[in-house]
Formats: C-alpha cells, sequence, structure tokens
C-alpha cells in the first residue's frame, strides 16, 4: 500500500500511535497533517488525470444491472454501461457523507448475500435511570480502563484504553472498539453486558489486597483520597456516591464489606448500555457483503465476473487504528491490479462508455 501511494507520488509519514485528545471523536490531525492530506489528495487526482480517469462528482449511482457482458449503471446525471465495476459504496455509517447503504442493494441485485449490518467504532448509550447512571455527572472525564465484554454469562472480550464519560454516556477508543461486540451479541440476539475495569490489568484479588496494606500504611487517609490516588477525584466521588459511602470515612473505620464494595466497583463498575449512537455517529459499519464471495487476491465476485467489490461495504470492520483506512485502500489496489492485468491481457477488459 505505501509503496502504491509512494509511486504517485504521495508522501507517506509511518508512525505507530494514535493520538487521541481526550474528547468524543478528536484523534488529532495537526495542520501539517492536514496540508499533507490535501497534497495527497491532489496527487492522487493529478495521477488519475494523467491516467485519462473520468471523475464525475456531486454524482449519484441510482441502480446497477448485469445486461449480457456488460453492466448497466444508473446515475444522477444519465447512464454508464461497463465492462468491469468496482463497487467501493462504503458502509451505513455518517450517511450525511453519501455512504448511506445503497451500495448493499446493489451487490444484492448482481447476486451477493450480505451479513447483517451493525454501527461500529460508536459510542454507546447507558440509561440514566439505572442506579449506575454516573455518566451524566461525569460527562468530560476521561480514565484509563478496561472493558469487559460478557456474552451469555461468561467474558468474551476484554479490552484497555481511554474512556471518556459523556451527556449520553460513554465514548473514547476504549469505548468505540468495544461497541462492535456489543452490537453484534445484540444483533444476534444474545445476553450482553459490559463491565468497566478502572484498574486495567489488575484484577479484584490485587486490588483488595493493595487496599488492605494501604489501611495498615495509612489509617487516617480517606477512601475518596485512596481512590483518587490513581483516578479523577469525580470519579472517586461518584463512585462513592453510588454505594454510599462517606467520602471522608478514614481508612481504619471501613468495614471489610465496604473495601471490598468499594474494590469490586473499581474493577467491575457495571455500565448498562442501552443502545449504540447510531450509523450517524458510527465510524464504521460492521457486516456487508460475504467474504466468501470474494477472491481475496483480486477482490473480484466469485457470483458476478469483472464486478470488484472493495472497502467497508464488504463484511469487515477493524479496531480504531487505521485499520479501515488500510482494508479499504489496499483492497482497492489488488483490484486496480487485477483490472490492469485484465485490460493488458486484451480479455474484455475495462472501459466504460456513455449510453
Ligand atoms: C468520522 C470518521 C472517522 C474515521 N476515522 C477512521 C480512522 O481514524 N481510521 C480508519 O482506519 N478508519 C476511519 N474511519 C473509517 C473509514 O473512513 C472507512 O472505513 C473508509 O473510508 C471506508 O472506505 P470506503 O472507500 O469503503 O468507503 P467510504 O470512504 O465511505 O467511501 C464511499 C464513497 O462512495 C460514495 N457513495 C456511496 N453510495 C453512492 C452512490 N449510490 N452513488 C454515488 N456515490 C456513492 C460515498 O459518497 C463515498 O464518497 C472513519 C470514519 C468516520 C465516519
Amino acid at each position: 500500500m505505501i509503496s502504491c501511494l509512494r509511486r504517485a507520488g504521495v508522501e507517506v509519514v509511518e508512525r505507530h500511535e494514535t493520538v487521541w485528545d481526550g474528547r468524543e471523536h478528536k484523534f488529532g490531525v495537526g495542520a501539517r497533517a492536514a496540508m499533507r492530506l490535501a497534497a495527497a489528495e491532489l496527487r492522487l487526482l493529478r495521477a488519475a488525470e494523467s491516467a485519462s480517469v473520468d471523475l464525475q462528482s456531486a454524482t449519484r449511482v441510482l441502480a446497477v444491472a448485469r445486461h449480457g457482458d456488460r453492466f448497466l449503471v444508473e446515475t444522477s446525471r444519465g447512464a454508464l454501461s461497463a465492462t468491469a465495476l468496482v463497487l467501493a459504496t462504503g458502509g451505513r455509517s455518517l450517511p450525511k457523507s453519501g455512504s448511506d447503504g445503497a451500495g448493499y442493494e446493489f451487490a444484492r441485485g448482481l447476486g451477493h448475500s450480505l451479513v447483517a449490518t451493525t454501527p461500529a467504532l460508536v459510542p454507546l448509550v447507558l440509561d440514566g435511570a439505572m442506579g449506575h447512571g454516573i455518566h451524566a455527572e461525569l460527562s468530560g472525564v476521561s480514565i484509563d480502563g478496561e472493558i469487559a465484554v460478557w456474552v451469555d454469562g461468561a467474558v468474551a472480550t476484554r479490552l484497555s484504553g481511554a474512556l471518556l464519560w459523556t451527556h449520553f454516556g460513554i465514548s473514547g477508543p476504549l469505548v468505540l472498539n468495544a461497541s462492535r461486540h456489543w452490537a453484534r451479541a445484540r444483533m444476534e440476539g444474545r445476553g450482553v453486558h459490559l463491565t468497566l475495569n478502572m484498574r486495567p490489568g489488575e484484577r479484584f484479588e490485587q486490588v483488595d489486597a493493595n487496599w488492605t496494606a494501604a489501611v495498615s500504611a495509612r489509617p487516617r487517609a480517606t477512601v475518596r483520597s485512596t481512590i483518587a490516588a490513581d483516578l479523577p477525584d469525580a470519579v472517586a466521588l461518584a463512585v462513592l456516591k453510588v454505594l454510599e459511602v462517606a467520602p471522608d470515612l478514614p481508612l481504619a473505620d471501613l468495614t471489610r464489606v465496604d473495601r471490598r464494595r468499594i474494590v469490586h466497583a473499581l474493577t467491575a463498575w457495571p455500565l448498562p448500555v442501552v443502545d449504540t449512537r447510531g450509523y450517524n455517529f458510527a465510524e464504521v459499519t460492521a457486516g456487508g457483503v460475504d467474504l466468501a464471495e470474494i477472491d481475496p487476491a483480486t477482490m473480484e465476485s466469485r457470483v458476478c465476473a469483472r464486478l470488484f467489490l472493495v472497502g467497508e461495504i464488504l463484511d469487515v470492520d477493524g479496531r480504531i487504528g487505521g485499520f479501515n483506512f488500510q482494508w479499504a485502500w489496499s483492497g482497492a489496489a489488488a483490484a486496480a491490479a487485477a483490472l490492469a492485468r485484465m485490460s493488458g491481457a486484451g480479455t474484455a477488459g475495462p472501459g466504460s462508455e456513455r449510453r
């Protein structure tokens, strides 16, 4: 992928970290990076121009059909006919960008089957009415944590990262990554719930042993300051409010039962998820065209010759970290190479014409 971009004259900067600025949906793109993106776009447009690509922006594809050896594409600016077709219409996420799921129906009409879709990389809505609905008062507070996804009574997945409380529930990279697991299990009708470990990497016994040691070492320290040694003070107060433990209680006066309740709250805080924020707030779509129907070497359909499908329209979704872009671009590069081979071999090569 990188060499493909470099061949098109695009400057590639390799980094191995995702920068998150602690606010909802804000992954850092500085001014320099934005300029590089604009320059990359320009280079790609120039490369397309010099390859005589006929780019038609602000054009909506309304219908796609196969007639004999050709594809007929009905657009908002008239009809096109082509010998090969690439569906790169994305998923259902952020429909205002134009990716509204229309491509799934095109694929279905050309013979493909679909794996049911759900939003993914999406914030989660918490039940504000439940006793643990502390998210509204913690709105804007962020911590490092670990989410356990429980499916049918057992932990199916554990993920770690930054969690952000918001006015509607929870967001941040950790939650976005966990969301597809919750949404898929819910769609399949399975019992699913999430718990948050605010002491990532530590289990109940270890945290409880630390608290027991703290009671001996610092008996006059308060429960609030003990929690707040590792977490924001607002979180300490919210946890103690829900547990109905006085924040200024000295550790020496903490009962064994309350100590264990606090440790349990810190390591397995229930997150009463009622829904995702939906496709309008989802970065990707899980589900899509069944991968079994695609040749991974060329991205050509196995059910409709010379139809290629790339990117999010397929049943692939990745965690945060650029994997979705990588999947879309790599698939596109594989499809482009296959199309070039097709035309070079002089078979019914790719080409399109206005009708
Ligand atoms: C807010 C946000 C942040 C994201 N951040 C990241 C990230 O940091 N890292 C990462 O890896 N991924 C990220 N993603 C996901 C990533 O953008 C997608 O996975 C990727 O762009 C998918 O590429 P695609 O080409 O398959 O589809 P898209 O990028 O969705 O492109 C599909 C295109 O097809 C057009 N289209 C659809 N239907 C029609 C039609 N009928 N007629 C004409 N045109 C049509 C759409 O307008 C769109 O331009 C993010 C997504 C969002 C929404």
